[in-house]
C-alpha cells in the first residue's frame, strides 16, 4: 500500500568501472525500492567532468520516483545502493563509480544537516537540467523557475545524448 505518495526526483551519475552499466543497474535498483514505485527515467547522457578534470566523462540520468518514503528515509535507500555500488569516497566532486542525488522531493524545501532539497546545484547543472528536462520539462523548482527555463540559462554544449 503506498498512502500519502509524493513524486521524487534522483539524479544518476557514474563516471569509473563500466559507467553506462552501473547507471542502468541504479535504474534497476530505484525500480525496487521500498514503498516506492519508478514512474520515469531519461535518456543516458555523456557529460565532461564537473570540478577536478583529469578523470573519466560522466554518464547522467535522471529518475522520477512515486514514493511514501520521507526524504530521510528516501536519502538513506539511495545512500545503500551507492554502498551496494562499491562507491568509495576518493577527492570531492571525484570520480565514483555511482552518485544518486535526491534533487526534488515534491514541492518541498528541505534543510538538514544531511539533506538539501532542492539539490544545492540544480540550476547550474546541464547534466542534471538536460535529462530533467526530457522527462519534465515544465516542472516548477521551488524557489528557481520552470526546468526548460533553467535549462536555457547554462551552458549545455557538452552534454550528449548517448542512448
Ligand atoms: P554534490 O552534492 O555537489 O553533487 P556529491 O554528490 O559528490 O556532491 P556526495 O559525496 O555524494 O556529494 O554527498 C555528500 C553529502 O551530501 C552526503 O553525505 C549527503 O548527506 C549530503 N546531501 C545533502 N543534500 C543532498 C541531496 N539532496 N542528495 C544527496 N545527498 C545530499
Ligand atoms: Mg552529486
Ligand atoms: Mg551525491
Amino acid at each position: 500500500m503506498m498512502a500519502d505518495t509524493v513524486a521524487a526526483w534522483v539524479a544518476i551519475g557514474s563516471n569509473i568501472g563500466d559507467p553506462v552499466h552501473q547507471v542502468r543497474q541504479a535504474l534497476r535498483a530505484l525500480s525496487r525500492l521500498p514503498d516506492s514505485r519508478l514512474e520515469a527515467c531519461s535518456s543516458l547522457y555523456r557529460n565532461p567532468p564537473m570540478g577536478p578534470q583529469d578523470q573519466p566523462d560522466f554518464i547522467n540520468a535522471v529518475a522520477r520516483l512515486r514514493t511514501s518514503l520521507q526524504p530521510l528515509a528516501l536519502l538513506d535507500v539511495l545512500q545503500a545502493i551507492e554502498r551496494l555500488h562499491g562507491r568509495v569516497r576518493h577527492r570531492v566532486w571525484g570520480e565514483r563509480t555511482l552518485d544518486l542525488d535526491l534533487i526534488l522531493y515534491g514541492a518541498r524545501r528541505i534543510q538538514e544537516s544531511r539533506l538539501t532539497v532542492p539539490h544545492p546545484g540544480l540550476a547550474e547543472r546541464a547534466f542534471v537540467l538536460g535529462p530533467l528536462a526530457e522527462i519534465d520539462p515544465g516542472l516548477e523548482i521551488p524557489g528557481l523557475g520552470a526546468v526548460d527555463a533553467l535549462l536555457e540559462r547554462v551552458d549545455d554544449a557538452a552534454l550528449q545524448r548517448v542512448t
